[in-house]
């Protein structure tokens, strides 16, 4: 409640605007009533390796990816919108789960100090006031620049990745259900590496929840 008292302030001050085409928009909405048409919702899980669930809001298209541009650029209305997504596959798939909190994929340091901000983050934040579940950034790193995975072969993605997580406060995580967040997940990898690094340092379930995701089926083809 109190949190939308703050949106409606913030709005006030910077009106909330679309982050796909820009147009204002009411401070409780993610997106305008015509671009929100437009996007590709799924309603499957999917496999991520180390996972014990994995879903996406929608599929990576044109129609959503230039709320992605935003995300990355400015943020803008993007992280809360992301939010009310992730939000929805939290109230509708994991309902019967005890969920102990959520942890963002993180960036390389000089990475999140050029874009001046880890849009996971962001995102994580937004779940938390709209769920009331918690979120830890303090507990996975990425302690290696890696090239992007999209540009990679199957069998160089996964060593790719290896050694590029850590973990600090490791007894944290012992038992805990914890939701990782990512924005895009292009080929599950990186949820993958961290699920597993996650797992073998005693975690419980791990659950991996983005809002876009590729389109697997046609990438195969
Ligand atoms: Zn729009």
């Amino acid at each position: 409640m109190i949190y939308k008292y703050i949106r409606f302030v913030l709005d006030l001050i910077y009106p909330s605007r679309c982050p796909v085409c820009g147009d204002f928009i009411g401070y409780t909405d993610d997106f305008c009533q015509k671009c929100r048409e437009n996007i590709n919702f799924l309603e499957e899980s999917f496999d991520i390796q180390y996972s014990d669930f994995s879903m996406s809001v929608c599929i990576y298209d044109e129609n959503i990816s230039p709320a992605v541009f935003t995300l990355k650029d400015k943020g803008g209305n993007a992280p809360y919108a992301f939010a009310i997504g992730i939000s929805e596959l939290i109230k509708k798939y994991l309902v019967s789960e005890h969920i102990d909190f959520i942890i963002p994929v993180p960036m390389y340091k000089s990475d999140k100090a050029k874009r001046g901000y880890n849009q996971c983050e962001l995102i994580a934040s937004e779940i938390s006031h709209i769920s009331g579940i918690p979120h830890k950034f303090n507990i996975v790193f990425k302690i290696r620049k890696t090239p992007h995975q999209k540009e990679l072969s199957k069998n160089e993605r996964k060593s790719n990745l290896k050694n590029a997580f850590a973990l600090k406060n490791p007894e944290k995580i012992s038992g805990k259900n914890i939701i990782l967040i990512d924005d895009v997940c292009t080929t599950g990898s990186t949820l993958s590496e961290i699920s597993r690094l996650l797992k073998n340092n005693g975690a419980g379930k791990i659950f991996c929840l983005t809002y876009c995701r590729t389109d697997f089926l046609k990438l195969s083809k």
